[in-house]
């Protein structure tokens, strides 16, 4: 074995066309990277608590398959993830595995199918590695909200690693997973990208398929991947990516994400990078993040871009429209979750409404509770007119926001969070946690795709800042062209400090 690659931090160091290179150079085999995978998880995620399950028979089974056409001498019949560490966040349904959404209400549940984000990814000869901690149900902004515990970031553990899909960030950036799948319904992958230091990408609504994932928001909900370098992200979202028989609001992608990705590698000549004033002036946004996202924008512009200002006037009323429309899918979607058709049952009550009560209260956590009964508010009658109703329209007022902004630029340049990573318990009231949202909402209200980058470190924390990406919807490509050039100027993200060189967090 190679001396860069000796050990379980060595192989996790590696990305998906390292990984590739060093099978067909026989390097190492699948089955070995898989070991070094179950290895680091079994010596980090102890601290990290980012898997809520682990899938060793799986992952060796994938690893044996890819061996087997290595062997053939058909690793070019493998698909691009072939022998790379995946892991999917627990509203990911995979047959045989718990699917929990970290929440009491599925504690029990194990999937008879799965979802085809995964099925892809599999097929695509991913290594699934297991499925990944979140807030309950992807409520939340921090994975405080589990039902099983806290996931902590990597780069500090006393602080969380954002949310909702924060075991998907940790995972990647403690190096216990190359690429993991994540779902975003209001910034729960570009908002802890940006806190671990990784790159996080929200495709445009329809790119990716949403069968098989636990429903939050309908409208609003898309899968995309997690990765330390723009390209393995562009790999994974080539792999997953496109149109499902059983998505009808799933799409043909035609783009190639990886070409864009080397384009944006040579550098940002003729890219114009649209910045919004509003965003950079909002009340809220800390000073070291502001400068990062500042120093950005003029890294772009020295390897070739054009910045060009841009206004957003109805994204102010984003997070408003946000929550009352989400609220209002999330208590529709929940309504499953009665004790019958899915879901946790208490039984012992006189009547079915009784065992209905009964679960519902023991099944779902506070803050699934109150998205529950805000929306089961906000959808009645006579309050209907007054916020669901404006809410809709609102969404239609940002929606063509962005296509005219867009008629400016190529891509828009903003703060994927307000501030970096914060502690655990730092945020108590809600409505301040809703905030950590109003970077990254805007677009899952207008369908956009959208990308958190990592651009070094706070100057004051010392954290991870992530620098928001946004592209025309449906093209997802300019994510990766405008990302890749940035990347060019910071470097890949590295694994985590305290978790590099296959060290256990000490
Ligand atoms: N933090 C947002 C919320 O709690 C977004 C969550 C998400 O994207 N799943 O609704």
């Amino acid at each position: 074995m190679a001396a860069t690659t000796s050990g379980a931090g060595g192989i996790m160091q590696l990305g998906v066309r390292e990984i590739r290179a060093g099978l067909a150079a026989k390097e190492f085999s699948a089955c070995e990277v898989a070991a070094a995978a179950l290895d680091a998880i079994a010596a980090r995620d102890g601290e990290v608590h980012a898997y809520l399950q682990v899938t060793e028979d799986a992952a060796r089974a994938a690893a044996e398959r890819v061996d087997a056409a290595v062997a053939r001498g058909a690793l070019d019949e493998l698909g691009p993830l072939a022998g790379v560490p995946v892991a999917f966040k627990d509203n990911m349904n995979q047959q045989g595995t718990r699917t929990t959404c970290a929440s009491r209400m599925l504690e029990g549940y194990v999937s008879p199918y799965t979802a085809t984000c995964v099925q892809r990814a599999i097929d695509a000869g991913g290594i699934p590695l297991g499925k990944l901690n979140m807030d309950e149900f992807a409520f939340g902004s921090s994975t405080e909200t589990s039902a099983f515990g806290p996931t902590r970031n990597p780069w500090d553990l006393s602080r969380v690693p954002g949310g909702s899909s924060g075991g998907s960030a940790a995972a990647v950036a403690a190096g216990m997973a190359c690429v993991t799948l994540g779902s975003d319904t209001g910034g729960s992958i570009r908002q802890p990208a940006s806190f671990c230091g990784v790159v996080g990408v929200k495709p445009s609504y329809g790119v990716v398929s949403r069968y098989g994932v636990v429903a939050f928001g309908s409208s609003l909900d898309q899968v995309g991947p997690f990765a330390r370098s723009v390209e393995d992200a562009a790999w994974a979202l080539a792999a997953i990516c496109g149109h499902d028989a059983r998505d009808c609001t799933s799409q043909p992608v035609g783009a190639d994400f990886l070409a864009a990705a080397r384009a944006g590698a040579q550098g940002a000549e003729g890219l114009r990078v649209g910045v919004v004033r509003s965003f950079m002036e909002a009340a809220g946004l800390s000073a070291e993040v502001r400068r990062k996202v500042e120093e950005a924008a003029s890294r772009l512009e020295d390897a070739g871009a054009r910045i060009v200002e841009v206004e957003l006037p109805h994204a102010k009323a984003a997070i408003s429209a946000y929550y009352v429309l989400g609220p209002c899918e999330a208590f529709s979607n929940l309504a499953r979750f009665d004790s019958v058709r899915y879901g946790l049952a208490d039984p012992g009550h006189k009547d079915l409404s009784g065992q209905y009560e009964a679960s519902r209260a023991a099944g779902f956590g506070i803050e699934a509770k109150r998205r529950i009964l805000l929306g089961s508010y906000l959808l009645s009658s006579g309050v209907y007119d007054a916020y669901y109703y404006p809410a809709q329209q609102v969404r239609t007022l940002i929606t063509r926001d962005y296509v005219q902004a867009f008629e400016e630029c190529d891509v828009i340049l903003s703060p994927a969070s307000p501030r970096t990573a914060f502690s655990f318990g730092e945020i108590e009231d809600p409505a301040q946690m809703y905030l950590s949202d109003i970077f990254t909402v805007p677009i899952n209200i207008a369908g956009n795709g959208g990308m958190s980058v990592p651009c070094g470190l706070g100057d004051e924390s010392g954290l991870p800042v992530g620098v928001q990406i946004v592209a025309p919807q449906f093209k997802d490509e300019n994510l990766f062209r405008a990302a890749a050039a940035l990347e060019a100027c910071y470097g890949p993200a590295p694994v985590a400090p305290a978790f590099a060189d296959g060290k256990a967090g000490e």
